[in-house]
């Protein structure tokens, strides 16, 4: 298999790092993900190291996640979490809540190791979910402000955490696999950016030229409040429809 990992967030400290609880989860998810990695290669398959240490933001940093995972064919996308906020157990986030084998298979493996099986959750507004052309899967191995949670973990070790994780991805994919071409890859990459909606939620490069304007005009007059934590959270049907109607003159 050819595998992308990214060891969530950038290093402790810095901008767009992980959250801090009990344990930190900036060193923890690279304790769990570069053995993850070591595992993987070990077993023959090829991976990408898709971290990110330094970004001058969160927002930077999930895009150069994202560019380094669709940087080449991927069988499978994962990033390494935890999670906060005082729950308990582990959790996957998949696109659109698809219980795909090895989402289903991390629930699994990490819950055999003591954790609480907290299941296979919607994870379609996670950018690195969203935009990353693999199928991916976003991993919250268990919470940094949990003491239960940190003293298994603890106890355990990050490299049994690894292994859970890498069981899980190759469970019944014993070698590497068809080797795509770049072609193909395009071809694929194509077909699942159809099935994965993209999400405009800045007024950025990705957002498509014959937009733009309407989508100012409409920020201009305060009609986009965002959401909560300031995204736009568009659709492409979305930006049709308000451009639709700023042509007929709707908007002024
Ligand atoms: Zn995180």
């Amino acid at each position: 298999m050819k595998i992308g990992v990214n060891c969530g967030h950038t290093v402790s400290g810095q901008p767009g790092c992980g959250a801090v609880g009990l344990i930190d989860e900036s060193v923890e998810t690279r304790a769990v993900g570069k053995r993850l990695i070591e595992i993987l290669k070990k077993a023959g398959h090829t991976v990408a190291d898709c971290t990110n240490d330094h970004a001058k933001s969160t927002s930077e940093n999930l895009a150069e996640i994202v560019r380094m995972a669709n940087a080449q064919p991927l069988d499978l996308f994962v990033s390494i979490h935890f999670n906060s906020g005082g729950g308990k157990g582990s959790e996957v986030y998949t696109y659109g809540c698809q219980h795909h084998a090895e989402a289903v298979a991390a629930c699994e493996k990490l819950h055999a190791l003591g954790f609480v099986n907290r299941g296979v959750k919607d994870g379609s507004d996670l950018y690195v979910i969203h935009r990353t052309a693999a199928k991916s899967m976003l991993v919250e191995v268990c919470f940094v402000d949990t003491a239960s949670d940190v003293d298994l973990y603890h106890k355990l070790g990050a490299q049994r955490v690894a292994e859970a994780i890498a069981e899980a991805i190759t469970g019944g994919h014993s070698e590497g696999g068809g080797e795509m071409t770049q072609t193909q890859y395009e071809e694929l990459k194509k077909e699942i950016n159809g099935l994965k909606p993209m999400i405009y939620d800045y007024m950025d490069d990705n957002m498509p030229s014959w937009a733009k304007p309407t989508v100012q005009k409409l920020l201009d007059k305060g009609i986009f409040a965002g959401g909560s934590d300031g995204r736009l959270g568009l659709t492409d049907e979305m930006l049709r429809i308000f451009v639709i109607n700023d042509r007929a003159g709707l908007y002024g």
